[in-house]
């Protein structure tokens, strides 16, 4: 098996990704790494690359992270950046009211990473790896599905309130995401591609 499925990061038009802290490069640099020394088990068949485009979306209406997104996706859907990647990842310097990211999450009969135009991630600041939770919805991670390895270092897919992936139904009460897979994660993810492959670019 070669190939690797792709994402790419991009800012807006309105407001451009100001390096605070981490300038684009390296969020998908955090992205790529992460994924694949969790995702990808060694034998490259799940690998992914995650690069920057200097490409800008245009955004209009911000009512809510989901209408952010929608907004960008519509706006993609004009261009030809969607069908070279797998994923656009969108991140802007804006400051939502509520929640800072929102993406599609996709399933076997839902794909969104690699389809026009649900494969795209929204997000604004970079806290609480928001950038890598964002990628994984769209290749089918779930929120109940967080883990917990010490005190308060919960998966990347992790939010307040959600369920452990194992049975004990322990929930977590906060939302500090240690920037790591957990096993179901790691399954939900790899199911995923491996029912998506030929959309993927692999
Ligand atoms: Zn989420």
């Amino acid at each position: 098996m070669s190939g690797y499925t792709s994402v790419v990061v991009v800012t807006t038009e309105e407001h451009p990704w100001e390096n605070k802290g981490n300038s684009l490069s390296e969020i998908a640099n955090r992205v790529e790494d992460r994924w694949n020394a969790e995702i990808d088990n060694g034998d490259n068949e799940f690998t992914m690359r995650a690069t920057v485009d200097d490409y800008k979306v245009d955004i209009n209406d911000r009512t809510d992270a989901e209408t952010a997104k929608n907004e960008a996706a519509g706006y993609l859907e004009n261009s030809n950046i969607s069908m070279v990647y797998d994923v656009v990842l969108v991140m802007d310097d804006y400051s939502h009211d509520a929640a800072n990211g929102y993406a599609f999450v996709g399933s076997e009969n839902n794909p969104a990473a690699g389809t026009y135009d649900r494969g795209i991630a929204y997000c604004t600041k970079g806290d609480y790896h928001l950038a890598e939770h964002e990628v994984s919805h769209t290749y089918g991670g779930l929120h109940d599905h967080h883990d917990e390895w010490g005190s308060y270092h919960y998966t990347i897919m992790g939010n307040p309130g959600d369920k452990q992936c194992f049975e004990d139904n322990t929930t977590s009460s906060f939302r500090v995401r240690n920037n790591q897979y957990n096993n179901c994660a790691q399954q939900n993810i790899r199911s995923y591609v491996n029912e998506h492959r030929d959309k993927l670019n692999y």
